[in-house]
């Protein structure tokens, strides 16, 4: 009997009915989980959590074992750093330990509008606000600007929550090769009848460590007269005037950048006009509708924001690190493509070779995490090693040391 009315309801033409017929046979709703997981397996790229403890500023102890951690985008050290802690003390004993409620219900408590006012001094813009995170924040405020009659126009190499916050807003999104200002250029020129247009980068990309030709761009996004929006997680607290990235002072209209790397805190801000402010403030659901940063994230953001501008003296050292990590790896035949910034990717391509050499790295005492697709391109894996200013020399050399033994280091695995 049910076999027949399975029959009936299979040949209906009411697609309703062919969805709710009761499936005897199979019953595995995990069965999509269980084939991905398989396939990530066989494929080196299953991704696992692996739990850690940090020592000091550039150790980490996992599975027993300390290693020198090339990975973290702690740059200056800062997450450790005496003041931010101190802060975050104080700022919890005064304020308590949560906001309680988003911005505009009761959660602006004194302090955001003394970090959003120092912070906009420093990139030089009229007023900044105050994110929850840099994944957030782009995936809030992209839609918030642009909609299903506007064109986005985004680097090829944007980070996963640019490109999930262009999906989010409907948008017309249209790719540019990476860095090729040039082809932007073309496709503005190519793509017309838009309402609103919004280009959308990074000042220094997350995986390569190349920057973008600010100058250039902020000519070209006025000459279509299109919205610039520019990522600087990994310019914070690293590169530009008082370390505070490659916008501050430029014509860029939304500065978005990230509290959780250099500043060795977490949280996110936008720094642009006061218009864009309000705008945001009416129009972004992702700050309307969530609770604000607890004031212990906020008291060592305001700590972090103190310090910044002088270290001046961190900031030189990280930067001679990175070049002699990079001119190393260069003599040993390791290309670092492009990279002028502490984010040095030795590029090795297949996913397997990769994850070999990150095991020789950590038999070596170093972390060094293997970067496999979809968060790099297909055949573009890589450790992505990143520098701290917490870094000694003898670290440098040890990470160097590690690559020259590498037993695969010519036997191809390389670039
Ligand atoms: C890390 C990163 C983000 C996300 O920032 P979080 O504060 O970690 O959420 C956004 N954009 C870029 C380019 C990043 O590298």
């Amino acid at each position: 009997m049910a076999d027949t009315a399975a029959r009936v309801q299979d040949t209906s033409q009411n697609d309703n009915a062919r969805k709710i017929r009761p499936q005897k046979t199979v019953r595995n709703k995990l069965a999509f989980v269980e084939a991905e997981l398989a396939e990530r397996e066989q494929t080196f790229r299953k991704r696992q959590l692996r739990s850690l403890e940090p020592i000091g500023g550039a150790r980490v102890r996992i599975d027993g074992r300390v290693l020198l951690n090339f990975c973290s985008n702690d740059y200056l050290g800062l997450s450790k750093h005496p003041l931010l802690r101190q802060r975050a003390a104080e700022f919890a004993e005064r304020f308590g330990s949560g906001a309680t409620a988003s911005r505009l219900i009761c959660g602006t408590f004194s302090f955001f509008d003394a970090i959003e006012k120092r912070l906009a001094e420093l990139k030089k813009t009229e007023t900044s606000l105050i994110f929850n995170s840099g994944y957030q924040a782009n995936v809030a405020i992209i839609p918030a600007l642009a909609g299903p009659d506007s064109l986005i126009l985004s680097d090829r190499l944007n980070h996963n929550s640019l490109i999930q916050g262009a999906r989010l807003s409907k948008a017309k999104v249209v790719v540019f090769d990476h860095g090729d200002l040039d082809h932007l250029c073309r496709l503005l020129q190519t793509h017309s009848g838009y309402r609103r247009k919004l280009v959308i980068t990074e000042s220094v990309f997350s995986m390569d460590g190349d920057r973008t030709d600010m100058d250039r761009l902020v000519a070209i996004a006025e000459q279509f007269d299109a919205l610039l929006f520019v990522d600087e997680a990994h310019a914070t607290g690293v590169l530009g005037p008082n370390g505070m990235g490659l916008t501050c002072g430029k014509k860029v209209d939304l500065a978005m950048g990230t509290f959780s790397k250099g500043c060795g805190s977490f949280g996110a801000y936008v720094a642009c006009s006061q218009k864009i402010k309000d705008y945001l403030i009416n129009k972004c659901p992702g700050i309307i509708y969530s609770t604000a940063l607890p004031p212990t994230v906020a008291g060592s953001i305001s700590a972090a924001l103190e310090l910044i501008p002088g270290m001046e003296a961190e900031r030189k050292r990280l930067h001679e690190s990175s070049e002699f990590v990079r001119s190393s790896l260069a003599a040993l035949g390791w290309s670092s493509g492009s990279s002028s910034t502490p984010i040095i990717p030795v590029v090795v391509g297949p996913d397997r070779d990769t994850l070999e050499l990150s095991g020789w790295l950590e038999r070596q005492g170093i972390l060094g995490t293997a970067i496999r697709p979809p968060t790099v391109e297909e055949g573009k894996s890589r450790i992505r090693l990143t520098v701290s200013a917490a870094h000694s020399g003898d670290d440098l050399r040890q990470l160097v040391s590690a690559f020259e033994q590498w037993p695969g280091r010519n036997t191809g695995g390389r670039i």
